[in-house]
């Protein structure tokens, strides 16, 4: 009889967002008039880069012509867009070759997929709250998880713990609290991780939203990190790819364990199993990493930073504690009056019509708290803290 992976029982019944949406639309259902504000799942609003989209029609436009046409592309990523990826950690003083970079759909499925290159059993470090991937592809691994909390005390930034671990999830800026790490910070995980021949799989797709000089926007800007790091970078949250799907992925080549190359691994993971990005989605990642297609997704950002001040105008006028939003596109508060994050949520829903997230749902510090999104419109999210301010 065939043996199936019983580490999926593992999995909680509900994603979190599943949840959300669950319980959302029972309650639109129930009341279809209400008008409803969703600040709450950590998808973009604002259109693509214009830049980006003409590069994907123009390339999609080749491919109807017998001389453009073009079959099956190299797995690991053109050329081009490669070139686009290098120059962009150039300009933060990252040297990256061709041969440490793969081009993707998007890094939810690299950060997944990467799991492919360890054994079961390790012991994993996870953040706790944090962006719920890492903890459900764990799981479906069969490796052993260890939460470090992130609490008001360490202002939400993980530190380094005085036991030895496998490999190590880090998200910063991060989803949910956008706590970020400056550079002492980060170089006691790259200390730490090269003490311990650990991993460190450093998930950066906000980056493009640290506005602090003093924070790295990669962690390969620390030293020691091409001995102990890889990096996923996403155009999702960057310049509005949710919907197209585009990222990269950095393993170095000085990424050694047990005598083998997890640059070779990857290499062989993705072209074994993977048949390479969209020719057009390429063009667009290239479009969109170009100055010009960066200063039109920085206007985006900008635009959803404007709703940041919305956001904690109120809550610093009802003395409710939150972090975030500096770096990040979310704000992370405290629940008030003490509630626990999913009844704040139904209280929120129910009173004056406003989704968000609970923080318990990115893992069990995360009770008690509650993120809120700036991916929505300046009118919609000034009209949902109207509306919260009245029962704050
Ligand atoms: N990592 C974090 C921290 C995220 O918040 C998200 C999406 O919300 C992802 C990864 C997934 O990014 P992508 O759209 O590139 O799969």
């Amino acid at each position: 009889m065939v043996k199936i992976n019983l580490n999926y029982e593992k999995l909680e019944a509900n994603y979190l967002f599943t949840e959300i949406a669950n319980r959302t639309s029972a309650f639109i259902k129930a009341n279809p008039d209400a008008p409803v504000i969703k600040l709450g799942i950590g998808d973009v609003t604002r259109p693509l880069a214009p830049i980006a989209v003409d590069a994907m029609v123009k390339a999609t436009e080749e491919l109807k012509h017998v001389e453009t046409f073009r079959g099956y592309g190299p797995e690991l990523g053109y050329k081009f867009a490669k070139k686009a990826v290098q120059d962009y950690y150039l300009a933060y003083g990252v040297e990256v070759d061709f041969e440490e970079m793969t081009i993707g759909d998007g890094i939810g499925e690299d950060i997944a997929n990467i799991t492919d290159l360890f054994a079961s059993g390790n012991t994993v470090l996870i953040p706790d709250p944090v962006y719920p991937l890492y903890k459900a592809t764990s799981l479906m691994d069969g490796q052993h998880i260890k939460y470090i909390p992130c609490t008001e005390a360490n202002n939400f930034l993980p530190i380094p713990p005085d036991f030895a671990s496998d490999m190590i999830y880090l998200c910063s800026p991060n989803n949910p609290t956008g706590a970020t790490f400056n550079y002492e910070e980060l170089k006691a995980w790259v200390d730490y991780a090269n003490k311990h021949e650990a991993i460190i799989l450093y998930d950066n797709a906000y980056e493009r939203f640290i506005t602090d000089k003093d924070k790295p926007h990669s962690i390969f800007e620390i030293e020691g990190a091409r001995t102990c790091a890889m990096e996923f970078n996403s155009l999702s949250k960057t310049a509005g790819f949710t919907c197209v799907r585009s990222g990269y992925t950095v393993v170095p080549k000085e990424l050694i364990r047990e005598g083998v190359s997890l640059n070779r691994m990857w290499q062989q993971r993705q072209t074994t199993k993977y048949n390479g990005a969209p020719y057009a989605t390429q063009r667009g990642l290239t479009a969109a990493l170009s100055p010009e297609g960066l200063a039109q997704a920085d206007e985006n950002i900008a635009y959803y930073k404007r709703n940041v001040k919305l956001i904690t105008d109120v809550l610093e006028e009802k003395g409710i504690f939150y972090s975030g939003g500096h770096n990040s596109p979310y704000i992370w508060l405290k629940c008030p009056k003490g509630l626990t994050s999913w009844d704040f949520f139904d209280y929120l829903l129910k009173t004056v019509y406003v989704v968000g997230t609970p923080g318990v749902g990115f893992g069990p510090s995360g009770e008690h708290y509650f993120r809120l999104s700036t991916f929505n419109t300046y009118e919609a999210t000034k009209e949902a803290m109207e509306r919260i301010r009245t029962i704050l």
